[in-house]
């Protein structure tokens, strides 16, 4: 037999929460953000969950980008992080890709560029992240080089916020509308959170990830149940050895967990090196034969521990680990960290299985 640890992924799962976030755009276009092999669950499978009703795509990979239209997709694909060098904007324009333009040098790229065709770009202005965007009160300067570059078809604005999972955007948001009031350029502004808390900020594209996976943006203050989410991956494992503490007796590396009663735990076949969060703490939330328990001390390589205490299963009993009965974001907010986080973290050597 081989090691029992398998992520199962749902297709018609992806496909009805990025139905679901079409709806919520209410008529918006709606990318399906599927950068970092689709958050981990796998590009192709995802993509061809959605194959006739996506919209578009956006990632940063152009090489997946690629492979995208190599299996047939002709929507829209939008580059996120814009392009490189030179070569990855050649091949932007061969293969009809949209690009972001989020500084100085791409913008100079792009003028300089022997592109045979004209691209679609989409400015990336900072409101206050910090991270990627042009300062808003350049955008006039920077559309008037567009359109003497002659390189550029369709023109379009964007934005990305820091805290719309938190905060209001209002601030960031105005920065944004001051700029592109002049200019009557399709704007998007909206990720999952945005999309969820602000609506009305759909304007003319949003920009779900989080979302299509079945977790929630904003899991504290409304869970991907409540929102008519569905789980795409569910990681399970089995349980591969039994043992009997007794008061006094720890498990696992460091002896964190220390039993203060007889009792039976399970050991199961997954760790860190699965992917499974090695700070996740005593406590974390694991389901044994559809039971819910929880992890015992520290998480290692290949193992984990946990609580069989009124619970009946044994050697072979199958584990949830998250995903269907076990939100992934409870099992994030358990062990301190954010549901896209265990999805990307998902390893190589787990196996994918579809459907
Ligand atoms: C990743 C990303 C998104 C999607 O964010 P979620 O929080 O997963 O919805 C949207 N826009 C940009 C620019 C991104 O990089």
């Amino acid at each position: 037999m081989t090691r029992p640890i398998l992520a199962r992924i749902e297709p018609a799962a992806f496909c009805h929460n990025y139905v679901l976030a079409q709806r919520l755009a209410n008529g918006a276009f709606t990318w399906a953000v599927v950068k970092a092999n689709a958050y981990g669950h796998g590009l192709m499978e995802c993509a061809d969950a959605i194959r006739d009703s996506a919209h578009g795509f956006a990632l940063l990979e152009i090489g997946e980008a690629m492979n995208l239209r190599a299996a047939g997709f002709q929507q829209p694909i939008l580059l996120l992080e814009g392009f490189f060098a030179e070569a990855d904007l050649l091949l932007a324009a061969e293969n009809n890709l949209s690009v972001t333009i989020h500084c100085e040098e791409q913008l100079r790229l792009l003028e300089l560029a022997d592109i045979s065709r004209t691209v679609d770009v989409f400015v990336k202005l900072n409101t206050g992240m910090n991270r990627l965007g042009f300062l808003p009160a350049l955008l006039p300067h920077i559309l008037q080089r567009l359109k003497a570059s002659g390189k550029v078809a369709r023109t379009r604005l964007m934005t990305h916020f820091a805290c719309a999972d938190e905060a209001e955007i209002d601030s960031p948001l105005s920065l944004f509308n001051a700029a592109a009031a002049g200019t009557a350029l399709p704007k998007s502004v909206a990720n999952s959170a945005t999309l969820l808390r602000f609506p009305w900020a759909a304007y003319d594209g949003v920009r779900p990830g989080i979302l299509l996976y079945g977790a929630s943006p904003i899991p504290a203050s409304k869970t991907a149940l409540q929102i008519g989410l569905r789980p795409v991956m569910t990681l399970i494992s089995r349980v591969i050895a039994t043992q009997e503490l007794m008061p006094g007796q720890s498990v696992g590396y460091g002896g964190l967990f220390t039993a203060d009663r007889p009792m039976r735990i399970g050991v199961v076949a997954c760790g860190y090196a699965d992917g499974y969060p090695r700070h996740a703490p005593t406590g974390t939330p694991i389901l044994v034969s559809g039971q819910r328990s929880r992890v015992l001390g520290r998480v290692s390589m290949d193992m984990l521990a946990c609580d069989l205490s009124g619970i009946s299963a044994d050697v072979g009993s199958s584990v949830t680990l998250w995903g269907e009965g076990l939100p992934a974001d409870e099992v994030a907010m358990a062990a301190g960290t954010i549901s896209y986080e265990l999805f990307c973290a998902l390893a190589p050597r787990v196996p994918r299985v579809v459907g």
